[in-house]
């Protein structure tokens, strides 16, 4: 048989190897910005349209690149970073792998232009499909400007793959931020179709997070340092009270390289045990500096997976001056593990001061005398009218046992009164079942109730959702509101990716009571609240929903009405573990009932049960 292996032709092997390089419009604004700070950058501007499909552009004011440079940077395995595998383990910049630019030219449209500074004139290359298509010489700054367009223009399949705009442009700001955190000191702007949505001058570390995340995150930091024989921990974690609901502001970046890792994240999280609220991540920005002898980056064709040698030690470390961290700032509270809980003053008292009690001693007092003193104070009118339903010997003993350490008249009077009302449903057969609770919580979860077949059993927190849900969508379908002015509006502050969030379902949120007095950049003024929110959980609402957005999946039918109702009905549920008093667990059965859709929560789960005395009674045989 004949011989039926061939060697790929470049272009073919390019196009795969640019698959594992490059995912998305992100990826390629990573390595462009990286090949600007490798290239001693100070200023680096990247303009994006339509979310990277069309243009990716990266120009920067760094040593630009040679005529010869510039041809070679675009073949496969190219690379002015590194000479042999050795110095894989002194790395000290970002590409090393010399593909970055060959996977990028074997699926888009590629426009160099290039100018060293001692040059007079530079080198503009165009290359479509590793195709070198044109090589002039241009006037051009220092520095080098490289647009990518049109990316996977020769791979239907993959363009298809990509997700809408939203999101494609969240991963590529992810990837700015990420780029941005780790080069204070470099000057970073960007524009998206024109508009500028950063621009970082050079600054120090906060200066950087809080130009990048709003001024209000200044407050929220805690710096930590440390400084150890293996390990540089320089950088700061967000207070507990701030923390978030998603896991958007964490950020590891090792010897200048943003790193995903669980487990160190793992000791973050453990350093924060006990303070924080259910649900919620600490935010963190840390930078640790390691031997680049000890790490091995070039585990992932990304490389946001590193190796290090002793991971164990470093969770050590990290774990501890984190903690240390919180506690020096007066954050972590003090332990008491002999303290007990019960002991403590609830809160409603806390600032009240303490009085002596009242003691009372009725020094002519005669316990035989006890059914004459009765009747002189059972003069009023409810006394009279309580006497002649009951006989004389139960009146005395509820009165006796009702009224046990009240002083006062008044105070005796009212206790008969209700004595008298549960007295007389004593007597009374029919009034007593109409008075009987018909609902009972149970576990502070279900709610028990009665029916004619049996009994029914509500989640009382699943059920709570879909009553909700169902409220949110119809006021945002029908697109009338129920707002409740507040009387001191509220301010909340965003990052600009937040905001841009908020501005997309701004008249959707306007549909359900939401109204908004004032958007700028960085925050948003609520002055009304929809009647079903509390002015105390909007900042809930508003985060939640935000994460929510941002997690959604495009291809899974976006539907922003229904969205922003589950969020809102998410996030305002009674939870498991409330209390809910009687008339409140029969509102919540009673709107159950009233709902399209009762049998299920907003998010598919089982909202009810129900055992049928048929059911009940087999189990007695
Ligand atoms: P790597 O960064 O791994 O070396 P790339 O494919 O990203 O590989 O880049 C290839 C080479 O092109 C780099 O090693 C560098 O010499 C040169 N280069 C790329 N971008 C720039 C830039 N913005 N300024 C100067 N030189 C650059
Ligand atoms: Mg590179």
């Amino acid at each position: 048989m004949a011989d039926i292996i061939q060697l790929l032709p470049d272009h073919v092997a390019n196009q795969i190897a640019a698959g594992e390089v490059v995912q998305r419009p992100a990826s390629v604004v990573k390595e462009l910005l990286e090949n600007a700070i490798d290239a001693q950058a100070t200023s680096i501007k990247l303009l994006i349209k339509e979310a990277g499909k069309t243009l990716v552009q990266v120009i920067d004011n760094g040593s630009g690149m040679s005529a010869t440079d510039a041809r070679l940077s675009f073949e496969r395995h190219a690379t002015s970073k590194i000479r042999s595998a050795d110095d894989l383990f002194q790395l000290h910049t970002k590409g090393f792998r010399g593909e970055a630019l060959a996977s990028i030219a074997a699926i888009a449209h590629v426009e160099l232009k290039t100018k060293q500074e001692d040059d007079e004139v530079g080198t503009n290359l165009i290359i479509e499909g590793s195709e070198i298509v044109s090589q002039e010489i241009v006037v051009t700054p220092k520095g080098t400007s490289i647009a990518v367009k049109n990316l996977f223009f020769n791979i239907p399949a993959r363009r298809n793959f990509l997700k809408s705009n939203q999101v494609e442009l969240r991963h590529i700001i992810d990837e700015f931020h990420r780029v941005t955190l780790a080069h204070p000191g470099i000057h970073f702007m960007m524009y998206h179709n024109g508009n500028e949505l950063f621009n970082l001058p050079e600054s120090n570390y906060r200066q950087r997070i809080v130009n990048i995340f709003g001024n209000k995150t200044n407050e929220k930091l805690v710096p930590v340092n440390e400084d150890t024989e293996v390990l540089k921990i320089s950088g700061f974690v967000g207070k507990p009270e701030y923390a978030k609901k998603t896991r958007g502001e964490q950020f590891f970046f090792v010897n200048d390289r943003f790193i995903k890792n669980a487990y160190l994240n793992h000791a973050i999280n453990s350093a924060f045990d006990g303070l924080l609220k259910d649900g919620t991540h600490a935010s963190y920005f840390l930078n640790l500096t390691v031997d680049p002898q000890t790490i091995d980056i070039n585990i992932h064709p990304t490389k946001t997976e590193i190796k290090f040698d002793d991971e164990h030690t470093l969770y050590a470390i990290l774990r501890a001056s984190v903690k240390h961290s919180l506690g020096q700032f007066n954050i972590a509270p003090v332990l008491d593990f002999d303290r007990d809980a019960q002991l403590d003053t609830p809160y409603n008292y806390k600032d009240k001061g303490v009085s002596t009690p009242q003691i009372e001693v009725d020094r002519d007092f005669n316990p035989f005398q006890e059914q004459n003193n009765f009747k002189e104070q059972r003069s009023s009118k409810q006394a009279t009218a309580f006497k002649k339903q009951t006989p004389s010997s139960w009146d005395s003993l509820y009165v006796g046992l009702e009224s046990k350490g009240t002083q006062s008249q008044q105070e005796f009077t009212s206790v008969q009164f209700e004595t008298e009302e549960k007295t007389a449903s004593i007597f009374n057969d029919d009034k007593a079942l109409e008075n009987s609770k018909s609902t009972y919580q149970l576990h502070n979860k279900y709610i028990v109730s009665t029916i004619k077949s049996g009994m029914l059993v509500l989640d009382q927190h699943r059920s709570h959702q879909r009553v909700l849900y169902e409220d949110f969508l119809q006021h945002i379908t029908v697109k009338e509101s129920v707002s409740q002015q507040l009387l001191f509006p509220i301010e909340l502050h965003f990052s600009t990716q937040e905001i841009d969030i908020i501005n997309q379902v701004k008249e959707d949120l306007e549909h359900t009571g939401f109204v908004f007095s004032n958007v700028t950049k960085e925050s948003v003024e609520i002055s009304g609240v929809p009647v079903s929110v509390p002015a105390s959980e909007v900042s809930v609402v508003l985060e939640q929903l935000i994460s929510d957005i941002e997690n959604e999946v495009p291809d899974s039918h976006f539907s922003s009405a229904d969205l922003l109702a589950k969020s809102m009905a998410k996030s305002l549920a009674v939870k498991t573990g409330q209390t809910l008093t009687v008339p409140e667990q029969e509102h919540l059965v009673n709107s159950l009932f009233g709902c399209k859709e009762p049998n299920m929560s907003p998010f598919n789960k089982t909202t009810f049960i129900t055992l049928s005395v048929d059911e009940l009674d087999k189990k007695f045989v």
